[in-house]
């Protein structure tokens, strides 16, 4: 029978909150890098524009499919880690880390030392 060990912060082995397997956690810490694109807003790109996007034939197909996938997932309200240009910032987020479970590879967000997403069943 699989064990139980409550998610924890002072942990590095405990029931992930996405696979609940009991599993290593490695933790990153976060900082921020503020966005400025033209609208100064966070970019997402869904419906028509998606739709566009997943057309393009600017891009090879398997390019175009990586892309929808990505956007269909940021949509979703998913959040993971993803490579992205590299951002040099100096802007630490104190009180916030994630924690990645080594099972699954699904991310957690904790705000001061308390796990927020993904939220325990
Ligand atoms: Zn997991």
């Amino acid at each position: 029978m699989q064990q139980h060990k409550e998610p924890s912060f002072t942990s590095t082995h405990f029931t992930c909150p996405s696979c609940e397997q009991l599993s290593e956690q490695a933790w990153f810490s976060t900082y921020a890098d503020q966005i400025r694109n033209p609208a100064g807003l966070p970019l997402r790109i869904a419906g028509a524009d998606l739709e566009r996007l997943k057309a393009n034939p600017q891009f090879p197909p398997e390019v175009r499919q990586q892309k929808g996938e990505y956007w269909d997932k940021v949509n979703r309200g998913e959040v993971f880690l993803d490579r992205w240009v590299p951002v040099h910032t100096n802007v630490f987020v104190a009180g916030m880390e994630l924690s990645v479970c080594h099972a699954c590879m699904q991310l957690a967000v904790w705000l001061g030392g308390k796990l927020v997403h993904p939220r325990l069943s």
